[in-house]
């Protein structure tokens, strides 16, 4: 067992709120901090919604997913939230800014023993380690959209984080019910994203092109490979906005005129409120999307 029982998620959005849940589930008193009241709220909710999917997913009984709501506390205030924490899994949104800020504050009030680890999906520890203030107890722990099912926990330290750290982190996340990936360096956007983002530039290029419609696309790739998805509707679980925020940065830094032509199509998309499955409204409307249907690939 490590000494990790007092779990603060910082940023409750998609994620965060995801990794809040599953650590209470598992046993951990776990605080979610957010920025205001509203975002609050909605974390709240999001994580009072998990409960069909861990019964569907898991079979958790109605008492066993209370138990772990009980375990859960709320604040909008980042010294409360870290009086006692023994990690906090930062989770605010992939922007460089707003993560070194937060890093900045948090250095200044969270306790010596407290353990940093990023949820960032494409960022590296180093680019952030001067601002923790505690290079060698900061790492990155990145987990994957549905962690209840899709268990995987993506460990990278920079140069400068402390070995038993390293090791305290990966029994960590077997303690929270995660198959521990080790990464033995740093890699911008990890394994899992080095793949998955390569695979949604694709489809967003074959969009912006002309070529086919996301619907077709999709279809192409789940006939076709027997998937159950298809980039367009992976982006609708990830998120539009967290999506927009990482291909927005992939497409400067490789000058794709195609993949800067589809996040001028996402971002018009989020202007108009479709933020993907967590708004009911992305490449498909949820519940039920299209691709779910047994027309969406019949041949017929
Ligand atoms: P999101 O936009 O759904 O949520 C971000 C949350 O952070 C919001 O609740 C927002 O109010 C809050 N926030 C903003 N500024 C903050 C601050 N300064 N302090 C605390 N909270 C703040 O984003 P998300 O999709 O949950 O992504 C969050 C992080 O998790 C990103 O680094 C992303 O790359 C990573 N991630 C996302 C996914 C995914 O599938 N969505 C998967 C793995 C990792």
């Amino acid at each position: 067992m490590t000494s990790i029982n007092n779990v603060t998620v910082a940023g409750s959005g998609v994620l965060g709120s995801q990794i809040a849940y599953q650590c209470a589930y598992r046993g951990k008193q776990v605080t979610v901090y957010d920025i205001n009241d509203q975002a609050i709220e909605k974390a709240k909710s999001r994580i009072a919604g998990l409960e069909s999917s861990y019964t569907r997913d898991l079979g958790t009984s109605a008492q066993n997913f209370a138990e772990g709501l009980s375990r859960i506390s709320y604040t909008t205030d980042l010294k409360t939230a870290t009086d006692d924490a023994d990690i906090v899994i930062e989770s605010v949104p992939e922007k460089t800014q707003i993560k070194h800020d937060f890093y900045v504050q948090l250095s200044a009030i969270a306790p010596a023993k407290t353990i940093f680890a990023s949820n960032s999906s494409t960022l590296v520890p180093s680019q952030f380690m001067a601002d923790t203030g505690r290079p060698a107890q900061f790492l990155n722990l990145h987990f994957a959209n549905e962690v209840w099912k899709n268990n995987t926990a993506e460990i990278m330290g920079s140069p400068k984080t402390d070995p038993k750290v390293y090791d305290t982190v990966v029994e960590f996340a077997k303690e929270i019910g995660m198959l521990p990936i080790k990464l033995k360096k740093e890699q911008p956007r990890y394994i899992l994203n080095s793949i998955l983002d390569s695979y949604l530039d694709a489809g967003l290029t074959l969009w912006a092109k002309g070529v086919a419609d996301p619907h077709t696309i999709d279809q192409t790739w789940m006939k076709a490979t027997g998937a159950p998805m298809g980039p367009f509707a992976v982006m609708d679980h990830v998120g539009l906005r967290t999506e927009y925020n990482i291909h927005s940065v992939l497409a400067k830094e490789s000058n794709n005129t195609d993949l800067i032509k589809a996040m001028t199509m996402i971002k018009s998309m989020i202007d108009d409120g479709h933020l993907g499955v967590e708004s009911g409204e992305g490449f498909y409307t949820y519940p039920d999307p299209l691709y779910e249907q047994e027309s969406f690939l019949k041949a017929d």
